[in-house]
């Protein structure tokens, strides 16, 4: 207990928040989001067309631009707001979906956070660490059986779990290869949600190799945040948390997540709180937020504060933030959890998210072993969609868009600053696109059942006809290494 003390009182480094701060201002400003909330009432049509405008020109918004569209309440200026959402998305990253799965290795946590299943005082939850043995079996599924290439791995805030446990836990991720049908399955991008670190620890999780790193303020409203994460625990400090990417970007991690969690506060002070935290990224570093999450509270076991009425957000008020946060962050990543129901997704989709997970379990170990780690005591909480990654997969066939398994960013310097340019001229659309061709074609033949092969097979002519016609110089090399993937060659990409 004296240990977990001291780990707890030396865990926040003061002057890795401070070098960020103006004086003792931090970037969050509580005057200019309620000033421009009572602004942006009753906009005016012709003003909601011109930042529309901005969007579509892959412009980021100022807090008094997404404000207004906070505001739209005619029916059809809404229905212009969700159809500029959808072709932002499809400017920037055309019909490509990203699918992933969340991966969570270990469930002590030493916060106190009202809502979370994992908090320390939760008598309820069974705690667990896997370990390096357990991770691989876990990993054995996702890459072996279901056939992911992406996940994002999940711990509570703990010395059991710390930076050191963080690092060996992703290098006996990217360890496991298993044989498939045609060719063999492997996790090729870990990103991480994990607890703010400081930027030594930070440099470790670089040097493994990770993804994004991601860390969600919960509430940007500090006297709600303070109010929800207990004085003393280390998540009750607001500004350690806030600026948790900024020392991501200093250690050298230029792919950060940020996002808020919906419920804890009006969800259009935290749209704004959002935007003012990419904003403060882009000043700082010229890279704003690689991808922007927005998970609303869900039920969890032994947890009242997930069930109160003060926690929901409708789904009403969910589409219009999604809306607007494409709109305000045209080049960010957006990702859309299960979490949310099936059918809800599928109509959230289209208003310009770029990532879902699909055959999702939270509970610790649940991938190997289902029957017994999938229980409501052992999840962060109670998951709303539990689709197959196969029926994910087709869905998404059936409805246009391509699933990319394309994991090349990281692995060839296409991130932070260059990949945001790249997103802003258009021009990431190009290697993506192949390597989106190349790695569903891998997938299909790997891990596709008959159905989703055959409907997954019509993407793919209709994409292969595009890239000859749109970009011919390229097609060659792209039809050559697809023939190579055809006869079971992995992990090509350009
Ligand atoms: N412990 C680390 C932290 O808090 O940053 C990382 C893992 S935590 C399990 C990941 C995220 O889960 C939190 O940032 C929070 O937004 C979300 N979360 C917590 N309780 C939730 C609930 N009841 N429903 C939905 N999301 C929840
Ligand atoms: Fe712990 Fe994170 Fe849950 Fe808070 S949200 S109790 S820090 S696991």
């Amino acid at each position: 207990a004296t240990d977990i003390r001291s780990w707890i009182a030396n865990r926040i480094k003061r002057d890795e928040i401070t070098r960020y701060m103006d004086g003792d201002r931090c970037f969050i400003d509580d005057g200019a989001i309620e000033g421009a909330l009572e602004r942006g009432k009753n906009p005016d049509p012709g003003r909601v067309r011109e930042i529309l405008a901005k969007s579509l020109a892959i412009e980021t918004l100022t807090v008094d631009e997404a404000a207004c569209l906070l505001h739209v309440e005619d029916p059809d200026l809404w229905e212009e707001m969700k159809a500029a959402a959808g072709e932002v998305k499809r400017r920037v990253y055309d019909n490509r979906i990203v699918t992933f799965a969340p991966l969570y290795l270990a469930n002590l946590c030493v916060n106190g956070c009202v809502y979370c299943g994992f908090r320390a005082e939760n008598s309820a939850e069974r705690r667990r660490v896997l370990t390096m043995e357990e991770i691989k079996e876990e990993t054995r599924v996702l890459a072996g059986t279901v056939g992911h290439k992406r996940l994002i791995v999940v711990y509570g805030e703990h010395p059991a779990s710390d930076y050191d446990y963080i690092a060996d836990s992703i290098r006996a991720i990217y360890d496991v290869t298993v044989p498939t049908k045609k060719g063999y399955g492997a996790i090729r991008r870990v990103n991480v949600n994990a607890a703010p670190m400081e930027i030594a620890h930070l440099k470790v999780l670089h040097d493994v190799g990770i993804g994004t790193f991601q860390v969600f303020q919960e509430t940007y409203h500090r006297p709600t945040y303070e109010r929800l994460h207990p004085a003393g625990t280390i998540k009750g400090d607001y500004l350690w948390r806030l600026y948790a990417m900024h020392r991501c970007l200093e250690a050298g991690i230029d792919d950060v997540g940020i996002g808020a969690l919906f419920g804890l506060h009006d969800w259009r002070y935290e749209v704004l709180g959002l935007l003012q935290h990419a904003w403060d990224l882009e000043e700082k570093f010229g890279i704003g937020p690689h991808t922007v999450s927005f998970p609303r509270i869900e039920p969890a076991t032994n947890t009242p504060y997930a069930d109160s009425p003060e926690a929901v957000v409708d789904d009403d008020a969910f589409a219009r933030l999604v809306t607007v946060l494409r709109l305000a962050i045209p080049y960010t990543g957006m990702i859309l959890t299960a979490r949310e129901r099936g059918d809800l997704r599928h109509e959230i989709l289209p208003l310009g998210c770029t990532q879902v997970d699909a055959s999702s379990r939270i509970g610790i170990g649940a991938y190997a072993d289902v029957e017994e780690k999938q229980k409501g005591e052992r999840q962060q909480f109670i998951l709303g969609d539990t689709r197959s990654l196969d029926e994910v997969v087709r869905q998404l066939a059936l409805d246009g868009y391509i699933t990319s398994f394309c994991t090349a960013g990281y692995r060839c310097g296409r991130t932070g600053q260059k990949i945001m340019d790249l997103l802003r001229s258009g021009r990431e659309g190009h290697f993506c696109k192949l390597n989106a061709v190349l790695t569903f074609r891998e997938w299909l033949d790997d891990f596709a059942s008959e159905e989703t092969r055959v409907a997954g097979e019509k993407v793919l002519a209709k994409e292969l006809a595009e890239i000859a016609l749109r970009f011919p110089d390229m097609y060659p090399r792209l039809h050559a290494s697809y023939e190579k993937v055809s006869q079971g060659a992995r992990d090509v990409y350009f």
